[in-house]
């Protein structure tokens, strides 16, 4: 009796320990893989966080990237400022801003190149138009607001000469039709949108204004940069190759798998934009720097040196 006892105490301890043993097993496969969690808005501007995403996962890299959606771009900016993201696809001026303000974030590398459209309604069909009329941007920290000012210079107007209201992008394209606002600038493909809904014309494209312009950027913590430097630049490389992998029949795929969005609208946008070269180079952001002073986005932003984590990616 004693002796049977004792058999099924042992028994049942090694149960409990192969138990413990397969428990064990299964969290090591669970968290084998290192998370980077990477926060986005739902815009074309943001399609190398996708692709890079599902490059890792289909070559079963080590690193998984954890998307985290927002909303608005405050709302990702509290997010990332708080760190309860690793780092974001992020306007970069907001970036900047924050940097100036004593975030720890840099920017790792570029969401984009060129990619936004300034579209009107028939009320303007020149810059000089502008004057008087209502235009909306995402946010005064933003290329939005500096192709804005670009296309007021084109005619020697200026900011002061336009009525400026901030709107969430999806808000733009019905505002325009409503005649709300006679034009706006933001993240695409909502710039698409107005011009595949009949609302509105592309008045200029960002080349047109400002060749190479920067407009998101990755960036990322100082906390994860300094905790984990080995992912990191494994990360921006593989999200730099994922930018070059956007062919516009793969970038295709990727929004339409990403975004909800009619294909229409997307083939449109898409022709606009390039995610083949995503490096910051210092060059591209004095230029971003003299605009962001020239038009008052900021007295002083933060150098390159301050800002930008150089040659993660190579
Ligand atoms: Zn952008």
């Amino acid at each position: 009796m004693r002796k049977s006892k004792i058999t099924a105490f042992l028994t049942a301890l090694a149960l409990g320990a192969a138990l413990t043993g397969c428990a064990r097993d299964a969290a090591a496969d669970t968290t084998s893989k290192r998370t980077i969690k990477i926060a986005y808005l739902p815009i074309t501007h943001a399609l190398p966080v996708f692709a890079v995403k599902e490059a890792l996962e289909a070559s079963d890299d080590d690193l998984q990237i954890e998307l985290v959606k927002y909303g608005s771009w405050p709302e990702l900016l509290d997010a990332l400022n708080t760190g309860r993201v690793d780092g974001a696809s992020v306007l970069i001026e907001l970036a900047m801003k924050s940097r100036q303000e004593g975030i720890g974030i840099k920017a790792v590398a570029l969401g984009h190149k060129d990619g936004n459209v300034i579209v009107t309604n028939d009320s303007v069909q020149t810059a000089a138009d502008l004057a008087g009329k209502t235009f909306a941007i995402p946010h005064r920290q933003s290329s939005h607001n500096i192709l804005l000012n670009d296309a007021l210079a084109q005619a020697g107007l200026t900011i002061d000469d336009v009525n400026v209201t901030e709107l969430a992008p999806p808000e733009m394209p019905s505002a325009l039709a409503s005649g709300q606002i006679n034009g706006y600038c933001v993240a695409e493909p909502f710039g698409a949108k107005a011009v595949t809904i009949d609302a509105g014309h592309v008045l200029y494209t960002s080349e047109e204004l400002w060749p190479d312009s920067l407009c998101c950027g990755l960036v990322l913590t100082d906390s994860y940069l300094d905790a984990h430097h080995d992912d990191a630049a494994h990360f921006v490389a593989a999200y730099e190759q994922a930018g070059r992998d956007l062919t516009p029949d793969y970038a295709k795929q990727i929004a339409v798998d990403y975004l909800q969005q009619d294909e229409a609208v997307l083939d449109l946008s898409l022709k606009w934009i390039r995610y083949d070269d995503l490096a910051i180079t210092p060059e591209t952001y004095e230029t971003l720097c003299d605009k962001v002073v020239a038009y008052g986005l900021s007295d002083a932003p933060p150098t390159y040196e301050e800002f930008v984590a150089s040659g993660l990616g190579e």
